[in-house]
């Protein structure tokens, strides 16, 4: 099996090149290292299997191998780096899309996108079903990130209905773990690291707005279920424990034991109000479900950002 993975150098890419690389697959990489880096798949550089090409993908993309599998992740996904690169979110999810769907079809690989829960907007019903519509503002600062992931759900069905590509869609909702950059903006690494440097740490609002977090290694062993099936989605991954962010903010302050204060901020427009998956549809569809506990799942995170925080550090004292 040969993949490629657009994104590959991202926090979730990277992961899924590293599990499919441990299924046994051979595995393309393909980034332009905008919010992602290289260091996120150093340790996967020495595999044969493995190979990275820095490439902006909305710009002219060449792939000369055979390709079964394009998992197409690239896009800024924190709301501080799409608020940062707003025309090139739009443009990755547009003409990027275009092009790793384009890829799909010369090489009669499966194509399976990432779309995200981002695609509710503000949600009116909860939780949130795949027959739901959304309730997005299409001007909003969002909207370069949810209309970007709109319009790129409906290219990838038009290629299935009118090209007849083999075409997948997850929804992914807020995933977290290892390799999430410290200063991305999203709420968990902020807190882990706000906890970790004995700082504030900031809630946006009252801390009464929900958000339901997913362990990385569950999302993308639904990933790789949708990737293994010919199910056309949309399809939620995701977790349906749901958390208020006070509530989220108090379980990182007692998993990193910290002294920390609890801060109050202005809240962002737009901001969802709730958010929680229904997964049936992938209970049924993939025989999938998220298993790792949030406690869990955080004190991995934790563990792995107490490291990168020390690395840092000791490279500022150089
Ligand atoms: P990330 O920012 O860590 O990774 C995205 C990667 O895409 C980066 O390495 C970046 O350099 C690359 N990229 C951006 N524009 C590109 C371009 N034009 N050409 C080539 N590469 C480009 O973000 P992430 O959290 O790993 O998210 C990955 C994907 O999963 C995104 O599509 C995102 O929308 C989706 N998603 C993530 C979450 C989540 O909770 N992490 C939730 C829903 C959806």
């Amino acid at each position: 099996m040969k993949a490629l993975v657009t994104g590959g150098a991202g926090f979730l890419g990277s992961h899924l090149c590293e599990h499919l690389l441990d299924q046994g697959a051979e595995v393309i990489c393909m980034d332009n290292f905008l919010t992602g880096g290289p260091r996120n798949v150093e340790h996967l550089i020495d595999r044969p299997a493995f190979r990275i090409i820095e490439c902006d993908l909305t710009g002219f993309v060449h792939v000369p191998d055979r390709l079964d599998l394009v998992l197409h992740f690239a896009s800024a996904a924190s709301p501080a780096d799409y608020l940062r690169y707003p025309i090139e979110t739009l443009r990755v999810g547009s003409t990027g899309t275009l092009h790793a769907l384009g890829l799909a079809r010369e090489k009669g690989a499966r194509f399976v996108l990432a779309s995200t829960s981002e695609v509710y907007g503000d949600p009116l019903e909860h939780p949130q079903r795949e027959s739901y519509w959304g309730n997005v503002n299409p001007v909003g600062p969002r909207s370069v990130y949810d209309e970007a992931k709109r319009f790129a759900e409906s290219l990838t069905t038009a290629y299935r209905q009118s090209r007849g590509t083999d075409t997948g869609i997850v929804r992914i909702f807020n995933t977290y773990g290892p390799r999430m950059r410290p200063f991305d903006g999203r709420a968990i690494p902020t807190f882990i690291r706000q906890a970790l440097l004995g700082e504030p740490i900031t809630i946006t609002g009252d801390g009464s707005q929900t958000r339901s977090i997913c362990y990385v290694d569950d999302t993308v062993a639904g990933v790789l279920a949708m990737a293994g099936s010919d199910f056309a989605g949309p399809v939620n991954i995701g977790n349906p424990d749901e958390l208020t962010m006070l509530e989220l903010a108090t379980l990182v302050k007692e998993l990193t034991g910290s002294s920390s204060p609890i801060e109050f901020i202005e809240r962002p427009p737009d901001d969802p109000m709730v958010r929680r998956p229904d997964t049936s549809l992938a209970a049924e569809r993939l025989g999938w479900r998220a298993v790792v506990p949030a406690a869990e799942g955080l004190r991995r995170t934790i563990a792995w950002f107490v490291d990168e925080l020390s690395h840092r550090h000791r490279l500022e004292r150089l």
